[in-house]
């Protein structure tokens, strides 16, 4: 079977910085998949590249396809999409106009009919539409930048540490929304210092130490593995 994102022997550097080095990372049609590891380990790094918003070397495939030579841009036409950390938003501009600005590569019906899916999706965006992205919690702006990926249909929709400064109760609202997108047939790939969260709502997973990939496996018995417990999972 043909993965839908194939990541092969990626390696990215900063000057003379390794972030990535020699990183092979796989996600199939409709899977959760999760890429966990400390501050530092390179997760954001992996993820910009996969977009290609940073230069690496190695191999990106989607759909089978050679991405590597593929502008970022034209990455979320084939239907890839990332939410980055710092959920960039247009905070002077309203709820609606950040979505709407999400589909510029959607034919203008489809593009109603994502905007009405998110609103099903998100309620609390529905009751903000015409509010500043500006005043929003950091939850919902977590939203609206998930809901602003959805614009454009990705078949891929890779999370870099959604949960990030959010509280418990919000944090499970983010994860019931990714259990919902896999449901509705969207891969996920999951970048998250949470490392509970990630390999609960995950199917598989790789663990990411100094630029490398030490473990990877089903999330299930990752969760349960003793050097994840210890390193990963503290107590309790
Ligand atoms: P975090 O969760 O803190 O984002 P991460 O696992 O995503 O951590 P990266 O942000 O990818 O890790 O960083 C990997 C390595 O690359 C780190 O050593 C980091 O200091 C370095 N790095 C990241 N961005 C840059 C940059 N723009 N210039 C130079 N070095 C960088």
């Amino acid at each position: 079977m043909t993965a839908l994102l194939s990541l092969r022997d990626l390696s990215v550097s900063y000057g003379h910085v390794d972030a990535v080095s020699g990183v092979t990372v796989e996600v199939g049609k409709g899977e959760i998949v999760t890429v966990i590891g400390a501050n530092g380990a390179g997760k954001s790094t992996l993820l910009n590249a996969a977009m290609g918003l940073l230069p690496a070397s190695g191999e990106i495939h989607f759909e089978g396809r050679d991405i590597g030579p593929i502008e970022a841009e034209d990455r979320v036409g084939l239907g890839l999409c990332l939410v980055a950390e710092k959920r960039e938003l247009f905070a002077s501009m309203s709820v609606e106009d950040n979505l709407v600005l999400g589909a510029f590569r959607v034919a203008r019906a489809e593009a109603a009919r994502a905007l009405q899916e998110v609103f099903d999706r998100f309620p609390r965006l529905l009751e903000r539409r015409k509010q500043m992205a500006g005043t929003l919690s950091g939850g919902e702006r977590q939203m609206l930048a998930m809901g602003r990926a959805l614009m454009s249909r990705p078949r891929l929709l890779m999370l870099d540490e959604p949960s990030l400064g959010l509280a418990p109760k919000i944090v499970a609202d983010i994860f019931a929304i990714i259990a919902d997108l896999r449901a509705a047939g969207t891969a996920i790939l999951l970048v998250e210092q949470n490392a509970r969260a990630a390999l609960a709502a995950a199917d598989r997973a790789y663990v990411m130490e100094l630029g490398r990939i030490s473990l990877e496996g089903k999330a299930a018995e990752l969760a349960k593995d003793s050097r994840i417990v210890e390193s990963y999972l503290g107590l309790g």
